[in-house]
């Protein structure tokens, strides 16, 4: 049994604590959201009124907030209570350079470090499936690795700080433009007269076979799980998929990198979340593209 804080217990945060907690873990959790911290206490998290009470004698600190600025704040505000040693991973999806800053805060303080985003959405937090990519010392992940596999099912070690946030915003670049590309081919072939179950049919069972088409069509019928069978309730959220798309382009910008095929899909979800669509699922996309036909 690990004696755990966790800060941040949201939609993703709520039930990667849970799952911890199931797992036999002492889970502490802290949220500035009352009723988010209400709602994790029900599932054996004990509520922290504030930051530091959570983190009396914890032996790991997990962290799942909503951007760069925040991590940062909170880890400075954490360095500052626990002992040299400790361990604190953040889950976050974050900016590289923020999450090399992070590392390098810790670092100083003497402190174990794991930038560890995940990829699976509430599904895969509630089920503790997700995937987890961590960039880190071979220490800090051996030592996060037990926790880790608790909320996970594939925990990806790509090297040291920042490459764990590199490898989610790289992966979800690829997510963002497939998705569009897939789009773009079923509006095309709905022009030429072509059945969606027809062109499912062959694309995802020749070349143009993808995860956004085989496990997430974006029209009703082929795919019965996906989001397009359900009015397009996410899921992942266009919001999510804009945020992880200007992830990409800031590293690219910062890194050298060209991505005009990236750059290409952060405007059009720019686009599609002006015109009311961020709440979405993603693959709703295909919608801005009938209507700009
Ligand atoms: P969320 O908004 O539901 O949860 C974030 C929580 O952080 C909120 O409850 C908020 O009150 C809390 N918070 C903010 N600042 C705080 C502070 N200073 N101290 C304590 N608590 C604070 O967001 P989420 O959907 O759980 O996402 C969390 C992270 O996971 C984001 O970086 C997101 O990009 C990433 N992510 C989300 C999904 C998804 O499907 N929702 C999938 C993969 C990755």
């Amino acid at each position: 049994m690990t004696r755990i804080a966790f800060i941040g217990l949201g939609n993703m945060g709520g039930p990667m604590a849970a799952n911890l907690v199931k797992a036999g873990h002492d889970v502490f959790g802290f949220d500035l959201a009352h009723d988010v911290l209400k709602a994790a206490e029900a599932t054996g998290v004990k509520a922290a009124n504030v930051l530091t009470e959570a983190l009396a004698d914890a032996e790991a600190v997990i962290t799942m907030l909503p951007k760069g600025q925040h991590v940062l704040t909170v880890w400075t505000d954490i360095l500052r209570s626990v002992p040299k040693g400790t361990l604190l991973i953040d889950s976050s999806t974050i900016d590289v350079d923020s999450a090399r800053k992070a590392h390098a805060m810790a670092d100083d303080a003497g402190c174990l470090s794991l930038d560890a985003p995940v990829s699976g959405g509430t599904g895969g937090a509630a089920a503790g499936t997700l995937t987890f990519m961590a960039g880190g010392s071979p220490e800090s992940f051996e030592g996060a690795r037990p926790l880790l596999e608790v909320m996970g099912r594939k925990i990806v070690h790509c090297g040291d700080a920042g490459a764990g946030q590199a490898a989610k915003i790289c992966n979800n670049m690829i997510l963002g433009i497939s998705m569009i590309g897939v789009c773009e081919a079923f509006v095309l072939g709905e022009k030429l007269g072509l059945s969606h179950q027809a062109l499912f049919d062959v694309a995802s069972t020749s070349s143009g076979q993808c995860w956004s088409i085989n496990t997430y069509c974006p029209v009703p019928g082929p795919v019965p799980t996906s989001p397009a069978n359900n009015d397009y309730k996410p899921g992942f959220s266009a919001a999510l998929m804009l945020k992880d798309l200007r992830l990409s382009q800031e590293a690219a910008l910062s890194s050298g990198a060209s991505t005009p095929l990236g750059a290409e899909a952060a405007q059009l979800y720019g686009l599609f979340e002006k015109q009311g669509n961020g709440g979405r699922d993603f693959s709703a996309i295909i919608e801005m593209f009938r209507e700009l036909a």
